[in-house]
Parts: C-alpha cells; sequence; structure tokens
C-alpha cells in the first residue's frame, strides 16, 4: 500500500526521518511527502507563504537531497513530490514550476476560496447563507478547472469544503457529476484523503455521496493519509487500508 500525500518540516510536518520510520513502522509499500508548495503570485499566496513561512518553492531542492540520503535507511519507497496550490488563470505559473522541479509527481489542491483558506471556520460563517451556497459552487468550478487543466496526477480532498462546518451540506449532486465528469477525461485522479477521519470531521474525503458518483464513471483513487504527524502515518494507513478493503478499491499508482 502507498500513501502519496504526508508533510515534512519542509511545510508543516514532522521530520522526514520520523515520517519514513513511521511509514515503514506502519507497513506501507510506499511513501510520499507532499509538502505545501506556492507558486502562486495571487495576494493570498504570497500571505500564505509569509505568515506560514511556507517556502517549498525554494527549499525543494535541498528536500530532495536530504531524501536521496535517508532513502537507503528505510525499507520503503520514497517519493519527491508537492502539494501544489491551484488557482483557475495562473496554469502556466504552475507548468512552468513543475516542470523545472521535475517531482515524482504532484498533488494539486484548492485551499482558497473567498480570499480565505477553505478551512477558515469563522470567515465563512459571518458570510449568508446565499454567499456560502455560491462559494461552494465556487470551489467546485476551480476543482473542475484544476481537473481539466492536466498539471496534477493526483487532486488532493476532491471535497475540502465538508471539511469546514459552515460550508458543509452545500455541495449538490450536480457539481459531484460535473466533477466527475472532468475525472473521467482527465489523467488526474482523486484522492481518498483520510486527514480528518480522526479529528472532528471524522469522515473521509470525499464524502460517500460523491465517491459514488465519481465510481459511475469508473475513476480510480489514490491513497492520502495527509498525515502531519508521525504518530497519526500508521492510524492512517489503517484506516485507509480498510476503507479500501471495504470499498473494494485497487488503488492508483500516480508515481508510475
Ligand atoms: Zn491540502
Ligand atoms: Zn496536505
Amino acid at each position: 500500500m502507498y500513501d502519496y500525500h504526508t508533510h515534512s518540516t519542509y511545510s508543516d510536518g514532522d521530520y522526514l526521518r520520523s515520517m519514513f520510520a513511521a511509514a515503514e513502522a506502519a507497513g506501507l509499500d510506499g511513501v510520499g511527502v507532499a509538502d505545501h508548495c506556492m507558486v502562486l503570485s495571487t495576494e493570498w499566496a504570497r500571505r500564505t507563504r509569509r505568515e506560514y513561512g511556507f517556502n517549498f518553492d525554494a527549499t525543494y531542492e535541498r528536500r530532495r537531497e536530504a531524501i536521496d540520503s535517508l532513502r537507503d535507511r528505510f525499507d520503503l519507497e520514497i517519493f519527491d513530490a508537492a502539494e501544489v496550490d491551484y488557482e483557475p488563470g495562473h496554469e502556466e505559473e504552475i507548468r512552468s514550476f513543475l516542470a523545472d522541479a521535475d517531482f515524482d509527481y504532484a498533488v494539486g489542491s484548492v485551499h482558497a476560496l473567498d480570499g480565505a483558506n477553505v478551512h477558515a471556520v469563522d470567515h465563512f460563517a459571518a458570510l449568508p447563507e446565499s454567499r456560502r451556497r455560491e462559494l461552494v459552487a465556487r470551489y467546485f468550478e476551480k476543482l473542475v478547472s484544476l481537473v481539466e487543466s492536466e498539471l496534477f496526477e493526483i487532486a488532493a480532498h476532491p471535497d475540502l469544503v465538508e471539511r469546514n462546518s459552515a460550508l458543509r451540506g452545500y455541495a449538490t449532486r450536480e457539481q459531484y457529476e460535473r466533477v466527475a465528469d472532468a475525472f473521467a477525461d482527465s489523467r488526474t485522479v482523486p484522492e481518498v484523503n483520510a486527514g480528518r477521519v480522526r479529528r472532528d470531521y471524522g469522515r473521509f474525503h470525499p464524502t460517500p455521496e460523491f465517491f459514488e458518483v465519481l465510481g459511475t464513471r469508473g475513476v480510480s483513487f489514490a491513497l492520502g493519509s495527509d498525515a502531519h504527524d508521525a504518530d497519526s502515518v500508521g492510524p492512517l494507513a489503517d484506516e485507509l487500508r480498510a476503507f479500501a478493503d471495504e470499498n473494494g478499491l485497487d488503488p492508483a499508482r500516480p508515481d508510475r
């Protein structure tokens, strides 16, 4: 089993060696480190780079050297990847960065909505319900555009809005179908993301309803724990394994 989505101290996770040791102990065949990588010139991205110290666009070569020197100490495949923020209209800057960086694969994410992070409960809770509904529609438009851009091997947490209690429950079957059609025509595969299974949200991305619609289009899935700390790598690997077994999934191998 392969976990294609973890983080290290090159963004907001634990030390590489701790993550690899945890992945090995969890019995994984391979793990991908997909640190947050912001190459966008948008004000939101500039602010996030600055305030969170997300500098992986400038440090990925150093991390690559670290992965190369650590690789032999662990009995598992290790992938050099990135979780890259996507925004419609910025395809060329992402494309040229990815061409230069030459990662094993790239994970694309829509994290920005209405000038805020999709996670920001207070920001969205302060908006009228009609506006929140519009923004959920906007989120799925951005996701369709991400998938159609063909920039990424994996699309992370494809219904991230569900994680936010102020945006939860507004997604529609039409939106799921539109996204599923886009995946059916793209090299990009959606991710089964376990990042909040053992936390407040308590579910996988995508929801069972969305997962079912994606299944009707014959879409395959990559597995990602979205683990940020070494202690959660093993438990989330168990969750992903159980999800794959229950749903008869034959997970995608986007590193190939
Ligand atoms: Zn993410
Ligand atoms: Zn992540």
